[in-house]
């Protein structure tokens, strides 16, 4: 790309709403702490706007805009305050929530304005002039405290569709009052992406002004949030609002994790710096881990399946030219191509694992672990689940024996104490090397006891062990038709803070089926901590 290039990209910025429309998902609560490590993730990434919340509604989003100033560093984002226009026939300079937006101490707000008249006359009950004014009036007071006015057109594409010059007429208010991007919502998210095309072009050629900004607010209730807004960018949209992972209410948001990769790598135009555009997968598993909800394996571009590869037969095509099987190349988004063994799987995915893994197997050991893995597969175990297992077999086939510890037996007992109180202990008895431990601990179920105890045993002796924990514990019964005598595969997800990996165990007992997945996670995370 020539340096002319780079001068005549086009450029969309990016506004983030994650720490306002994101939290409304069901399941997330953001702590003011959380919120602060979310915006300096977002600035990291290098979005040009963070939407901090509503200043005045609630004690945390008063608190998150006191301590943002001294606790934020903010290299790349600029901080917006959200709030709407004055209430219907009241007083700018009186008006409690645009008072609170001047004392944000931020540089930019984002009010939200109502452009559908239905909306105006049934919802604030009043009439369309007083809709128009309200919104003028608070642009024009903010505006003159010396603030970056942005408008948030609520319901405009609805109110288009039914009163297209009254839509107008609100947006040409904040415009005249001095609101820098009018950014048209789709509030109710039933908008598709022909439509948003079609009315953005309308729009983009009424304002037809230098240096006003037409943004896009869209929702993913047609499950178009990411469509919605290319077609808005499409027609001259300069500016697309969204949630990192399309957290929001309801469905979601327009999914910043997917319009960023896509208008970037795929349309040539300038959104975060082109250098960041590796930290999206990063970012977005940071979030997900911050608000405490495990990412959709398939997300596009960031999932951990997004370029995971099943293929069997074209496994060899796919290493040698991996450009003909995948959209763009994953680690330029900071993902990676990733070969994905099961039982369906040739010898040429093995060879390929072996050597992500660096390991060393010859033509006869490859041949092994395929009639192991066959061999497992079939009473059960699902190794595509399971990498961290699965790793640890391939190295089995190497000689490798993990010396960590070696269990000689443990034994769990449950009581029920009466009042549904329940105690439940494990001792578990280890050899390490030529020493015997011993060791006792209580939990609050079998899986939490036997964990504790190998802990307690051997966790002097690897310090590492206090990094590792289980993130999450999964049991499926298999042959469903025995009932509480069918045989049980056992999943565990564990993490270091910094990688996660999966083990498995499958038996017709629950605990030792639970034992399998533990003691391969504790060893996987011991062999990664500790050389
Ligand atoms: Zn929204």
């Amino acid at each position: 790309m020539s340096p002319d290039d780079v001068r005549t990209r086009r450029r969309v910025e990016i506004y983030d709403t994650t720490l306002r429309d994101g939290s409304q998902l069901e399941g997330i609560s953001l702590t003011v702490d959380d919120k602060l490590r979310i915006a300096e993730q977002l600035d990291w990434l290098g979005v040009h706007f963070v939407e901090g919340g509503w200043p005045g509604a609630n004690p945390k989003d008063d608190e998150f805009f006191q301590r943002a100033p001294s606790e934020l560093r903010l290299e790349t984002s600029t901080l917006v305050a959200f709030g709407s226009t004055r209430r219907a026939h009241g007083k700018v300079d009186v008006d409690e929530t645009l008072n609170h937006l001047v004392k944000a101490n931020t540089s930019a707000v984002c009010i939200v304005g109502k452009c559908w008249d239905y909306h105006v006359t049934e919802a604030l009950r009043t009439t369309l002039d007083e809709g128009v004014a309200m919104v003028g009036d608070s642009v024009e007071f903010l505006h003159a405290a010396g603030l970056r006015v942005l408008f948030d057109a609520e319901h405009f594409f609805d109110g288009y569709k039914h009163n297209a010059e009254y839509s107008l007429r609100v947006l040409e208010a904040a415009a005249t009052a001095g609101a820098e991007t009018l950014v048209l919502c789709d509030t109710n998210g039933g908008t598709l992406p022909h439509e948003v095309e079609q009315i953005v072009t309308e729009v983009v050629r009424y304002f037809d002004t230098d240096g006003l900004g037409v943004g896009v607010h869209l929702h993913d209730d047609s499950g178009t949030g990411v469509a919605n807004a290319l077609a808005g960018v499409r027609a001259g949209a300069t500016q697309v609002q969204g949630t990192i992972n399309g957290y929001g209410e309801r469905t979601g948001n327009c999914n910043l994790t997917a319009i960023i990769p896509n208008l970037s790598l795929k349309m040539d135009i300038a959104t975060i710096p082109t250098d960041r555009m590796e930290r999206l997968t990063p970012v977005s598993h940071h979030i997900a881990e911050l608000v405490n909800i495990g990412l959709n394996p398939q997300a596009a571009y960031v999932g951990h399946s997004a370029f995971a590869h099943k293929a069997g037969l074209h496994t060899s095509a796919i290493a040698r030219r991996k450009d003909a099987y995948e959209h763009v190349d994953p680690e330029v988004v900071g993902n990676g191509t990733r070969f994905v063994v099961s039982e369906l799987a040739g010898r040429s995915t093995l060879e390929l694992k072996a050597k992500e893994l660096g390991l060393a197997l010859d033509g006869a050991a490859i041949t092994g672990v395929l009639d192991t893995l066959k061999e497992l597969e079939h009473r059960g175990y699902h190794f595509e689940a399971a990498d961290g297992s699965l790793e640890l077999l391939l190295r089995r086939a190497t000689g490798w024996e993990q010396d960590f510890f070696q269990l000689e037996s443990f034994r769990v007992i449950t009581e029920e104490r009466g009042e549904r109180a329940f105690l439940t202990e494990a001792t578990i008895k280890l050899l390490v090397g030529d020493e015997r431990l011993i060791a006792t601990a209580e939990g609050n179920g079998p899986v939490n006891a036997l964990d504790a105890a190998l802990r307690r045993a051997i966790g002097q002796r690897h310090p590492a062990l206090s990094k590792i924990h289980l993130t999450d514990y999964k049991v499926r019964v298999l042959d469903t038709s025995k009932g509480t005598g069918a045989v049980t595969r056992v999943l565990i997800d564990s993490s270091d803070g910094e990688r996660s990996w999966s083990t498995i165990g499958v038996s017709d007992n629950i605990i030792e089926a639970s034992w399998q997945a533990l003691s391969d996670s504790v060893v996987y995370g011991l062999l990664h901590n500790e050389s």
